[in-house]
């Protein structure tokens, strides 16, 4: 998507009314009663607006009703896993489809996704030297921010696609669906339950052979050095299995995967929002009672329990976009509340005050790993913004709390002469150097990076050791929003990543 944020008018009156009890006369933006819904009183961006809001009742209707797609205890262990991401034991891999796709849920797409997501990070393990947490943009990735409601499709001006869940890619479908709300619960659910099989089943047992065709690399330097690397990985894994460390408690079986999507469509992320017992407290009632018992449908915010919190169910992992992250919006507001960690996407427009106020509000307890600012400048950008957020965080008490995410994508889109949304591998990598030079340089660490890819060999970004063209972008060019890197490219960004940390 292109910069640029459309401003819609803020979400029905009579919420806004019933809400606005607890207003601090100091208007402290902080000083509101949260609750699920409390996000409805405050102004909105990229909102959703439905022909027929009896549809969209129904649709959230069954959606409350329906079971997590993912538990308390799940998200607390990426919790655990991302606290140590941001105290620099760990690194955090976050990757997969700008825009998912309903048609995505197919076992070749989910399967080429996850070896992918794998293979990268056991080069970034050897590179970083240290575990590496992997995130996906996949189960839930579908609503789009766009930069104009409307877009022109064979001379004829019509709305623009807004993700799966909102509308229909075909220019037939671009009215808002409330069904496709409850048609993305099910994709979700049904994409999570092929990871979780594919995972229990061996996918990512490092005991089978990974394939690491090297074919492609054209530069034989290149290729020799990545061979290199390979080698590395794989006499590491046959030591293990030779001195035995990769018994059942080594776990080289299976790898944690978690997920994650750009929480924009609030009415939707609401209806999945459940106040749940946390883990600790379910841990210490021992088996007396049926674990992660729903204690309300969401509706009413309930007295302050400190063995309950909020979970937004949907997902592991939730983003607010650069679009939707104003202070005193939606979003932001809805964010809040939550228990699971969460990003903010920081553009080239975030004000390093403004940064902080944030942190301020999403974050008040300074909790280690709860907050992974995922920076998206541009290459030419980068040099001239990140310092000053970094320092401007430094300064505050979100100093140790916070983990800095380079997504080295969304500041790097551009135009081919012939109107090809295209990136070039060679900003992308720039992006990500600097942002682990000048973190380096201000006394900071890169934490993780955060990247558009697919399993599959597409044609979408230009550069890379294949040699994309331009001229080759038309071959296989597939995606519905934004060019990601294809399997190639995205393994090549990790062993340059992981060549960064030997040096
Ligand atoms: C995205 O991650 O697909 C996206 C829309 O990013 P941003 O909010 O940073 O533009
Ligand atoms: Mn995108």
């Amino acid at each position: 998507e292109s910069l640029g944020s459309d401003s819609v008018p803020s979400k029905g009156g009579q919420a806004a009314a019933a809400l606005k009890v607890a207003h601090s006369p100091r208007n402290n933006l902080i000083s509101e009663a949260w609750s699920p819904s409390s996000w409805t009183s405050k102004p909105i961006k990229q909102d959703v607006t439905y022909e027929n809001r009896d549809a969209v009742q129904k649709a959230l209707a069954k959606l409350e009703r329906l079971p997590p797609i993912v538990t308390p205890t799940e998200i607390c262990k990426l919790k655990k896993s991302l606290r140590d991401v941001a105290l620099g034991k760990a690194f955090l891999l976050q990757g997969g489809d700008c825009a998912e796709l309903f048609d995505y849920c197919e076992p070749n797409a989910i399967e080429s996704k996850i070896k992918l997501l794998l293979q990268m990070s056991l080069v970034l393990i050897y590179g970083a030297n240290r575990p590496v947490v992997r995130i996906a943009r996949i189960a839930g990735q579908f609503a789009k921010p766009r930069s104009s409601p409307t877009e022109v499709y064979q001379g004829r001006e019509i709305p623009s696609f807004r993700g799966d869940n909102i509308n229909g890619y075909d220019p037939e479908e671009r009215n808002p669906d409330p069904e496709r709300l409850v048609y993305a619960y099910f994709h979700s659910a049904a994409t999570m339950n092929y990871i979780r099989a594919e995972l229990s089943s061996g996918i990512a047992d490092l005991h089978s052979p990974l394939d690491w065709e090297l074919g492609h690399v054209r530069d034989e330097r290149i290729k020799a050095k990545y061979e290199r690397i390979v080698g590395s990985i794989t006499d590491s894994l046959r030591f293990m299995r030779t001195v035995g460390a990769d018994s059942a408690a080594g776990g080289l079986e299976t790898v944690d995967l978690y997920t994650s999507h750009e929480g924009l469509l609030l009415e939707y992320e609401q209806s999945l929002t459940r106040q749940l017992e946390k883990p600790e407290t379910a841990r210490r009632r021992k088996s007396l009672f049926p674990p992660s018992q729903v204690l309300t449908n969401g509706h009413e915010a309930s007295e302050a329990d400190p063995n309950t919190g909020w979970y937004n169910t949907s997902a592991h992992f939730l983003w607010i976009g650069d679009r939707t992250r104003q202070l005193d919006g939606a979003h932001v507001e809805y964010f809040r509340g939550l228990e699971n960690p969460i990003g903010i996407k920081v553009g080239p427009s975030m004000d390093p005050g403004e940064l902080v106020r944030l942190l301020d509000i999403v974050n008040p307890n300074y909790e280690i790993g709860k907050v992974t600012l995922i920076t998206r400048y541009g290459s030419s950008k980068i040099s001239g913004l990140l310092a000053g957020h970094i320092q401007a965080v430094q300064k505050s008490p979100h100093k140790d709390s916070v983990i800095w995410q380079c997504d080295p994508m969304h500041g790097n889109t551009r135009s081919t002469p012939s109107g090809i949304k295209t990136r070039h591998f060679q900003d992308i990598l720039s992006e990500v150097s600097d942002a682990l030079l000048i973190h380096r340089e201000q006394g900071s660490f890169l934490g993780g990076v955060h990247l558009e890819l697919t399993g599959e060999a597409v044609t979408e970004c230009v550069g890379g050791s294949e040699g994309l063209e331009e001229s080759d972008l038309e071959k296989r060019y597939t995606t519905f929003c934004d060019p990601r890197l294809n399997e190639k490219q995205a393994l090549e960004l990790a062993f340059l990543v992981a060549e960064h940390y030997k040096n």
